[in-house]
């Protein structure tokens, strides 16, 4: 280790800065965050650092750098591309003990400034001992993107406890595995989300339990949009989540390569309708929720695009806020926007649609569909999007121009967007059924309707790679492995 990582501890104390470029101004930036007082001295100030100290009223002392400047300071900055005030500062600095770091000159720096995640309490500096900042950059994007942002939220919530924390566990080892177990259950959970209120009462309640010395935290449940194919359109937190479900509830259109994203040991339990199977039922699924939270475990319910768009997701946590079971609900990229973006279709345009409308075709008994036909029709500055349309495709389409929409409306089917087999069959409400006829389509597959569908011709960016392999699950192919069995979750459920 060529640097030894510290915290300094800077509220309050006198920073300065030499050098007034935009480079000064970015590192005032950041010891200013800590709390120190900048004092700036340069003779000219860039406008970068112009705005800079008028917004946070630093001090700028007009002159050149001589070695007295550096009197009383806690830390000095030098950014100049100066070569001898530098190593001047340095020197200043050097002779006084002063703690000196000089932009770019590694061989004039007592200190370097990490790359920093910023979750405060909780920071993390990254250093590559000066050797390349872009990759110390990298390194810090990763971890961005590992650590959610609600981390402070967390960190706070601990502090807030700690005492009462204490008093009710005096032992060091029984705090700390109570402090654990939390950690796995739904208080993390709440704080990360910003619920602080729910995640105080869950902590409060974990705290009184009269076990709490060493009973199993309670489940939960977490709702998650797996988006509608391409695995990187994933949230941050559904991924993170899914690194630690216990237990999987998935259905059809849910990518193979999210399931991969899950933890080794989870297991994974498809809940969609099979080949000349019923789906498991609403209430049976949402029975089986709450047994498996009940037992102590975390279930990820996982479905495809939204769980709130078309997806039934409300009514599965319907009956986990009556059992009082906590969960959080994860939103993701519903197949609307996926297949616009992919297709290279927007959904709105200034010059085309104002607005857009997500429905589904209901069939009632004899084909025929059941829609607002006249509220859909009327609507032709907007682009409506049907979900589930694709059995319906010709009757949709015949009952838009039924209804008033011309039969010249650009219209696009989406088969399985935003995948390596994506197509988009492209024509008007006339002759789409057409095309797609001749052309085959597959599920799932997304209508879209309205003159935006005439930018894909100059849109289109997505050139799908057309693999053989097949993106959502045509069966269940995972094996069931058996959960964890802590002691504590003995209990390990069957179906
Ligand atoms: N909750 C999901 C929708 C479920 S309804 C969401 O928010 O996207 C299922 C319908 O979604 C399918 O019939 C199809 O119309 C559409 N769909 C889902 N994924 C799709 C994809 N990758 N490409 C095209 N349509 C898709």
């Amino acid at each position: 280790m060529d640097y030894l990582p510290v915290f300094l501890k800077l509220q309050g104390a006198q920073a300065l800065i030499i050098g007034a470029g935009e480079v000064a101004a970015a590192k005032a930036r950041l010891v200013a965050e800590a709390g120190a007082k900048i004092r700036v001295v340069a003779p000219e100030v860039s406008e970068a650092m112009a705005e800079a100290l008028t917004l946070n009223g630093w001090e700028h002392l007009q002159a050149r750098f001589s070695p007295e400047h550096v009197e009383g300071a806690k830390l000095v900055i030098a950014a100049t591309d100066d070569r001898q005030v530098n190593e001047a500062v340095h020197a200043a600095c050097q002779a006084r003990g002063i703690p000196v770091n000089v932009a770019d000159q590694p061989a004039l720096c007592s200190f370097i400034l990490p790359a920093i995640v910023d979750r405060a309490p909780i920071t993390i500096a990254i250093s590559t001992g000066g050797t390349s900042p872009v990759l110390a950059r990298w390194v810090r994007a990763l971890l961005e993107s590992a650590l959610p942002s609600g981390l402070a939220s967390l960190a706070a919530l601990m502090a807030r406890f700690r005492s009462t924390m204490k008093a009710r566990f005096p032992d060091v080892d029984q705090r700390r595995r109570f402090v654990e177990r939390l950690l796995q259950g739904p208080v993390k959970e709440l704080a990360l989300a910003g619920q602080m209120a729910q995640a105080e009462e869950a902590l409060e309640a974990a705290m009184a339990a009269p076990d709490a010395r060493d009973s199993a935290p309670l489940g939960e449940v977490y709702l998650i949009g797996a988006g509608p194919g391409d695995p990187d359109l994933l949230t941050f937190r559904a991924q993170r989540l899914l690194g630690q479900a216990e237990i999987v509830l998935y259905d059809r259109l849910v990518p193979e390569a999210v399931l991969r994203l899950c933890r080794r040991e989870a297991r994974l339990i498809y809940v969609g309708k099979r080949k000349g199977d019923h789906a498991i039922g609403q209430r049976d699924l949402t029975a089986l929720l709450v047994r498996y939270a009940r037992d102590g475990f975390r279930v990820a319910r996982l479905k495809g695009g939204d769980p709130f768009i078309f997806g039934r997701g409300g009514e599965e946590i319907e009956g986990l806020v009556d059992e009082r079971i906590p969960f959080v609900v994860v939103p993701g990229i519903t197949a609307a926007s996926g297949c616009g973006a992919y297709a290279g279709i927007p959904l709105t345009h200034r010059d085309h649609a104002h607005g857009v409308s997500f429905w589904t075709a209901h069939h009632r008994a004899g084909g025929a569909i059941d829609l607002d036909w006249s509220r859909l029709a009327a609507s032709s500055d907007e682009t409506v999007v049907f979900y589930m349309g694709l059995g319906g495709l010709e009757a949709l389409c015949a009952g838009l121009v039924e209804h008033g929409r011309d039969g010249s409306t650009p219209a696009a089917l989406v088969e399985q967007g935003t995948t390596p087999r994506q197509r988009v069959h492209l024509g008007t409400l006339a002759d789409l059924p057409e095309i797609v006829a001749a052309a085959g389509a597959s599920s799932p597959a997304l209508l879209i309707v309205g003159s935006v569908v005439s930018l894909h011709q100059r849109l289109n960016w997505f050139e799908p790679a057309g693999t053989e392999a097949p993106v959502f699950p045509q069966h269940r192919r995972f094996t069931e492995s058996s959960p964890e069995t802590e002691s504590a979750r003995s209990s390990a459920p069957s179906d």
